[in-house]
């Protein structure tokens, strides 16, 4: 189905689907036309207020609700998730370029809400007769108000992953979506509506950091907060917390993963996921190995691979089903990126330029970045060290394998790395060796196992996430301890 330009979003607060309070809005342009896609609500301090007080309202009634009944209203929406699914895909395409051919994001949150809407019966503490003369036993408890604020480079999947556990457990939700993808999750706060949460249980705010994040990472009436974006934002709502109430915060942020190849791999496997795994979403993927170590004797095969697979991106209208290479989210990422690029091929900073090495904004008037790959990119290169967000790869080479993990740990980051070798002994070795929360064997992101944890290392976040272990992010736990009389 098509969707009428320009969309005018609303806020969800309290049940009610609403305009900002002071009327704000902020204009949104679709990155492959620069057309207007929507005129988003802003949400304001008072706004935010208002969902964080409909919120606390909500929370007495919808904790004591049989989870039985909460499950219902999650199953609800999840089938009008699906339903809708290319419609959100649209959404997503024309306000971050997000080529509909690889939206999956609708089945995927929905698969999300059907897990936990049936998850209830996990919410479960424990009981002991260790202390004599006692029983002991914990209590799994909601929070209460829990504010999420997610990224723009997958809404659709972290609004499902982080407030399906958030609500099936009791608590009460907050969502502030980002200002560069705000639409897809709007529309979802509209059939949530359907979907029969009562009025204040899910509230949905669009607008910037300032002041609606802010507002949520300082309130004291939010209990906990999980975020997913950036590490400087991460850093920022951490400090506001420590500043305020000590809310609880979980924190999924940036990286800048690493591949290593050794010689014995299957080369031809390992130059098509990594050039996969960078290409995704154009390179705006927290996992993304946008640094690849290759063993030296098989570097020239690997580059030669890679480049010509890499070089066959089909770029375009991110509307068209053919398209499998979109625009950057917006101009500012596009910059960015951009920046990146030049200051790479400007006295060889960077390395060697193999590929690409252009922003296109002049000759298709939209923010597409030319898949680039740099080759031997010095390891003190901000190329190499910095989250670029981009189709940008530095391909390096290694001698040893303590060389390969040494250079692969040489980071702040630690979020997803992927080993690519026959030897099991060696594969295992490094898997243990690396500084991430993840390790692809013979795979890279993002893949991911669907029921294992996912999260960073150092400065790549802190907790952990997946449908086993994000309820826990959500509950208290209380002990009580019992006097046995006549023991
Ligand atoms: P971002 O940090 O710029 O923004 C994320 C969200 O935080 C947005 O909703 C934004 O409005 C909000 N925000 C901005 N300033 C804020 C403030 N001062 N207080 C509270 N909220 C504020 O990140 P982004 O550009 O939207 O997303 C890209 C980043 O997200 C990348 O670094 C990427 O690696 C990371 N990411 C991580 C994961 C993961 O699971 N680890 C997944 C996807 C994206």
């Amino acid at each position: 189905m098509s969707v009428a330009v320009p969309v005018a979003p609303r806020l969800l607060i309290n049940g009610e689907l609403v305009e900002a309070s002071d009327k704000k809005t902020f204009p949104l342009y679709n990155p492959a036309t620069r057309e207007l896609s929507a005129n988003v609500p802003e949400a304001s301090e008072d706004d935010t207020n208002a969902a964080v007080a409909a919120a606390k309202a909500a929370f007495p009634a919808w904790s004591a609700t049989d989870p039985a009944k909460r499950g219902a209203c999650l199953k609800k929406l999840a089938g009008l998730i699906r339903a809708h699914n290319s419609e959100l895909a649209r959404l997503e395409a024309i306000s971050m370029g997000l080529p509909v051919s690889r939206f999956h994001y609708g089945h995927s949150a929905a698969a999300h809400l059907d897990f936990y809407a049936e998850a209830w019966p996990l919410i479960q503490g424990q009981a002991s007769v260790n202390t004599p003369g006692h029983v002991t036993m914990t209590l799994r408890q909601p929070y209460g108000v829990v504010a999420l604020i997610i990224p723009w480079n997958a809404p659709v999947h972290f609004f499902a992953s982080k407030a399906a556990p958030a609500l099936i457990t009791g608590n009460t939700v907050v969502v502030k979506t980002s200002e560069k993808a705000p639409l897809a999750v709007a529309r979802i706060a509209e059939l949530a509506r359907e979907a029969g949460f009562p009025p204040g249980v899910l509230n949905v705010l669009s607008g910037h950091g300032t002041p609606a994040g802010q507002v949520l990472s300082r309130h004291g009436d939010v209990r906990a907060l999980s975020f997913t974006g950036s590490s400087r934002t991460g850093k920022l709502i951490q400090q506001e917390a420590a500043r305020t109430n000590l809310k609880k915060v979980i924190l999924e942020l940036g990286g800048k993963s690493p591949a290593i190849v050794f010689a014995d791999a299957d080369l031809e496997r390992a130059a098509q996921q990594t050039q996969a795994s960078i290409q995704a979403n154009s390179g705006q993927v927290c996992m993304a190995n946008s640094r690849v170590y290759v063993e030296k004797g098989a570097a020239a095969r690997f580059v030669a691979a890679f480049t010509k697979r890499f070089a066959a991106v089909r770029a375009g209208d991110p509307l068209e089903p053919g398209t499998n290479h979109g625009p950057q989210a917006d101009e500012v990422q596009y910059r960015s990126v951009v920046g990146y690029i030049e200051d790479g091929i400007a006295g060889g900073a960077g390395g060697t330029l193999a590929l690409g090495g252009r922003g296109t904004l002049d000759s298709t008037g939209g923010y597409f970045v030319e898949p680039t790959v740099f080759v031997d990119t010095p390891e003190d290169a901000r190329l190499l060290r910095d989250e670029v967000f981009g189709p940008v790869v530095s391909i390096n080479t290694f001698e040893t394998e303590a060389e390969a993990v040494a250079k692969a740990n040489d980071s702040e980051f630690g979020l997803y790395a992927a080993v690519y070798t026959a030897n099991i002994s060696r594969a295992l070795r490094v898997a243990k060796a690396l500084e991430s929360g993840y390790v692809g064997i013979n795979c890279t992101s993002p893949l991911t196992g669907r029921d294992l944890p996912f999260g960073g290392y150092k400065g790549s976040g802190q907790g952990r996430e997946g449908l086993l272990y994000s309820m826990s992010n959500f509950l208290e736990t209380k002990s009580v301890i019992i006097q046995l009389d006549g023991e």
